[in-house]
């Protein structure tokens, strides 16, 4: 009996964590009333709208008193709010499974974060991904990386380490075999097996992205079909008077890194800032007019950049919403600052460089590279949307980042991005009204993760639960 009692408990409470954000399906139609509709597509805000959610499926959507409200409905009234797409973090890193879903995938939630891109997957990912789909995970909906993909001394644990052309292609085959939504290549790559990744996803037809390998130029990637930069790493020394010295000297250096930690990250450094000085106007117009002709992706994440140039600013690191981050975490944090001491011109030059991409017309994804040094699941996505702004964006086309931009990337738009009858309902509703001030999709008055409603209340809670969560000893 007790043993019967015990294994029907263990049925009915799972893990803490789990069984306070296990999703209850939404049982009767959500209507919003009164809400102004900024769909993302760049047309003026829809005032005075109605939008009606049944299932996880965006069901009709119109000028409010013109639709009509279904019987039983749970109806909100969203005057003076603001309703968008949810957000995407189209860089998003986890720790090991139970932290992730105890701390991170709250955090994407409460912030209306409603889909990330993991780039670095795992086994362990791609069961996080179907049980958010199935609906007994509440979590962002998930695009998952394979592990990153790096050559004969990878730089990370856990990586797929190929050394020659077939195992490239091989490796490939296998990803995509084991249910990976793309391919990550990184740094370290030779260039034989870079491209012959290369062309063997084009074969199997699956996206690849990541980092710049340091022994191709970046105009060779984009016109491989590397579908976005991570970091926007490589674009300075490809935008380098200097790049014809710097590259081979770069690339010698990356094919012997030996085993050590610090030698990969030495020269992740020396590739973003021995070029910073040389940076040529004209280069880099030809560069991004070809990218943007390629339709290869700039994935700045402006945050990291950013939090790698403040490693000596107190301030900076007393940031609060460390009572989110378990002490781990927080150590990793500060283990990671310790390596970068001279990063400012670095950041300062990305910062730029987002902007004239923008403004040449390359698409640009926002992510933060969560799990890295300060850059906080959910949290950092908002301070993302600010910093495009900083880089010369409209408010709204900041919007685009992680919304509609997204979206396309993934080659989800007839399901995601906008706010448009039939589409998944992703949502974020918004207290200000966010093409004033960008900073006002901080101001969360409820979100939809895929049909689900959370409002203010509950989204309070998951922040509170995430802290004890953080802090238990
Ligand atoms: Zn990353």
């Amino acid at each position: 009996m007790r043993k019967k009692l015990a294994l029907l408990l263990a049925f009915l409470l799972p893990p803490l964590a789990g069984a306070q954000t296990k999703p209850v399906a939404q049982s009767r139609p959500l209507v919003f009333t009164h809400a102004t509709v900024i769909d993302t597509t760049g047309g003026p805000p829809k005032s005075d709208s109605t939008v009606i959610v049944a299932g996880n499926r965006i069901v009709a959507f119109g000028k409010t008193g013109r639709v009509r409200i279904p019987e039983g409905a749970q109806v909100v009234n969203a005057a003076d709010k603001f309703l968008l797409p949810g957000l995407w973090d189209m860089h998003f890193h986890s720790p090991e499974d139970q932290q992730a879903r105890e701390i991170f995938l709250p955090l994407a939630i409460a912030n209306g974060v409603t889909g990330v891109r993991h780039m670095f997957g795992s086994e362990a990912l791609l069961k996080q991904r179907d049980e958010v789909l199935s609906g007994t995970l509440l979590g962002p909906r998930m695009i998952v990386g394979s592990p990153v993909v790096d050559g004969p001394t990878p730089m990370w644990v856990g990586s797929v380490s190929v050394a020659d052309a077939p195992a490239g292609r091989q490796a490939v085959r296998t990803l995509k075999q084991r249910g990976y939504d793309f391919i990550k290549v990184y740094q370290f790559l030779p260039r034989e097996v870079y491209l012959a990744i290369a062309d063997e996803a084009r074969k199997q037809n699956i996206v690849f992205a990541g980092h710049v390998p340091f022994s191709v130029s970046a105009a060779e990637a984009s016109d491989a079909g590397q579908k976005s930069f991570e970091h926007i790493f490589g674009m300075s020394l490809a935008c380098s008077a200097r790049e014809d010295s710097l590259r081979p000297a770069l690339a010698e250096a990356a094919a012997h890194v030996g085993k050590a930690f610090d030698a990969h990250i030495e020269l992740f450094i020396r590739n973003e800032s021995e070029p910073v000085a040389s940076y040529n106007e004209q280069k880099a117009a030809a560069l991004f007019k070809r990218l943007a002709g390629n339709g290869t992706y700039a994935m700045p994440t402006l945050v990291l950049h950013r939090s790698l140039a403040s490693g000596a600013d107190p301030a900076f690191r007393n940031d609060p919403r460390l009572k989110y981050m378990p002490p781990n975490i927080r150590r990793l944090f500060d283990w990671e600052l310790r390596f970068f001491t001279s990063y400012q011109p670095v950041y300062e030059r990305q910062l730029l460089t987002t902007g004239a991409m923008h403004r040449a017309g390359v698409k640009v994804l926002a992510g933060t590279d969560t799990f890295n040094a300060y850059c906080f699941p959910g949290f950092s996505l908002h301070d993302e949307l600010e910093l495009f702004v900083q880089a010369g964006f409209t408010p709204l086309e900041a919007l685009q980042t992680a919304t509609l931009n997204p979206a396309r990337y993934l080659g989800l738009s007839s399901s995601l991005g906008t706010i448009e009858k039939g589409k998944i309902a992703d949502l974020i509703l918004l207290e200000a009204n966010p093409l004033e001030n960008v900073g006002n999709t901080r101001k969360i008055a409820a979100v939809v993760a895929n049909g689900r409603y959370l409002p203010k209340e509950s989204l309070r809670r998951m922040l509170e639960t995430v802290e004890s969560m953080a802090n238990k000893r």
